[in-house]
């Protein structure tokens, strides 16, 4: 068994799905899993909706029909026929959607988030699936919420392997060409839940680790796993083959191209990742794999942009104890602040987080009235691993580092 995984960008248009079923037709198809993602940026649109819902109900309408538009265009591209039956499903998912919020008395905002924003990729896999039985691709849609199941922790839910684990096992026909949704799951009362932003890959891997699949196979639209995003870097090289702890490493120091979640289960089960291109799917792309050496071994560049760096000093001048450091961070886990790195010296302590969760204000007022707080936002958090002098130096051209902090394999920077 083998599972694909195809983000948001390779289905972004109709030509997108198009490209889908000819990298299909190219690298086969027997057995195999299709995970996807919504289409192009459908999940930002709908957080869109999700705000106007709360904050701005007179823009609500509109912004579905934006939604609803951008997939209608889709259908028209993909179906010569205004009749074919897509066109009916994909509508009565917009009105599940326009019901749930005339229903919906929640005012828990994670909660209605999982709610509307699973929509994209419900939507998404319909067209994928109806548009390949029309063009023989014949293939069976699953819910994906039949078969991962999940703790109430929305939007960013944890799997609950044994229930998933029976529900696959007992409700899955390997035999057959399957495409479902990444990124969602169901709580114990059959609410969606999702598993976090960029969550798809992730959802790939749980099916791979349950079906003991033989690979995973990511779509992307770059030639596999580089050595620096390409969007911020010139020149960023192809790495060949990696090893999953340091593909671990990558995705945790903000690597964007595998979700941080990805990999745990993979390498569990030592089930080889390969992150290849879908516009060259017969390129070879990187191979994650048990112990594999880093090829070419080159130093990494990884950044995080729009982080905040937060220093705290003693109000007195004490030093920053045990007491204090596990009161700051039982107030990040309180503010639900994700960490990236921390500094301590004898009487201050910095960290750089991300704000994901928009609760900075809250979390710093908190904060001050037990230390001197001062906050640097909108800052760039630049990881290097395996580095040199050389990329050091050429990283640090330019630019005002708030922090910086080495260790064996990996240097750290915060930089404004
Ligand atoms: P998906 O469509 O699967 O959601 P993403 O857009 O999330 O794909 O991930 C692919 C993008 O990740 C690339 O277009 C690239 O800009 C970015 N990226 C960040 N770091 C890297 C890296 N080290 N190697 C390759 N791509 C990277
Ligand atoms: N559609 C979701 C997102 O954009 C999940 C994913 O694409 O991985 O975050
Ligand atoms: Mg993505």
């Amino acid at each position: 068994m083998q599972v694909f995984k195809f983000g948001g960008a390779s289905i972004k248009d109709a030509n997108g799905v198009k490209n889908v079923a000819s990298v299909l037709h190219k690298v086969g198809y027997k057995n195999t899993l299709i995970v996807a993602s919504a289409m192009g940026k459908t999940t930002n649109a709908l957080e869109v909706v999700i705000n106007n819902y709360f904050n701005n109900k007179k823009e609500l309408q509109s912004s579905i029909q934006d939604v609803k538009k951008y997939h209608n265009a889709i259908l028209l591209d993909l179906f010569d026929d205004e009749n074919h039956a897509s066109f009916k499903k994909v509508a009565t998912l917009f009105d599940e959607l326009s019901s749930f919020l005339d229903i919906n008395k929640s005012p828990d905002y994670n909660f209605v988030y999982d709610q509307i924003i699973g929509y994209g990729e419900l939507v998404s896999t319909v067209i994928i699936s109806e548009y390949f039985n029309n063009i023989g691709i014949k293939n069976n849609w699953i819910d994906a919420r039949e078969h991962i199941k999940t703790d109430n922790y929305y939007r960013r839910g944890n799997v609950n392997w044994e229930e998933t684990q029976t529900l696959i096992t007992n409700n899955f026909n390997k035999s057959i060409l399957n495409i479902t949704q990444g990124f969602l799951g169901s709580d114990a009362n059959n609410f969606t839940t999702t598993l976090g932003r960029e969550g798809s890959d992730y959802t790939a891997a749980i099916y791979a680790y349950c079906l003991n699949a033989d690979s995973v196979t990511i779509w992307k639209d770059v030639p596999g796993v580089l050595n620096a995003d390409p969007r911020y870097f010139e020149n960023a090289q192809l790495l060949n083959k990696i090893s999953y702890r340091e593909a671990i490493e990558l995705a945790f120091y903000g690597a964007s191209v595998i979700h941080p979640k990805t990999l745990q289960p993979l390498q569990q089960k030592e089930i080889p990742l390969y992150v290849k291109s879908f516009l060259q799917p017969d390129e070879p792309g990187t191979m994650v794999g048990k112990d594999l050496i880093l090829e070419p071994n080159i130093p990494c560049f990884i950044v995080k942009k729009n982080q905040v760096l937060i220093s705290l000093s003693s109000l007195d001048f004490s030093y920053i104890v045990e007491e204090n450091i596990s009161d700051i961070f039982n107030k990040l886990h309180t503010y639900k602040m994700k960490v990236d790195v921390i500094q301590n010296s004898a009487i201050s302590f910095s960290v750089c987080v991300d704000n994901i969760y928009n609760n900075l204000e809250k979390l710093l007022l908190d904060l001050k009235a037990k230390f001197k707080v001062t906050c640097h936002e909108n800052v760039s958090l630049y990881t290097i691993r395996h580095y040199n002098k050389n990329a050091i130096s050429q990283l640090e051209k330019g630019k005002t580092i708030l922090l910086k902090q080495l260790t064996e394999g990996t240097v750290q920077m915060v930089t404004k």
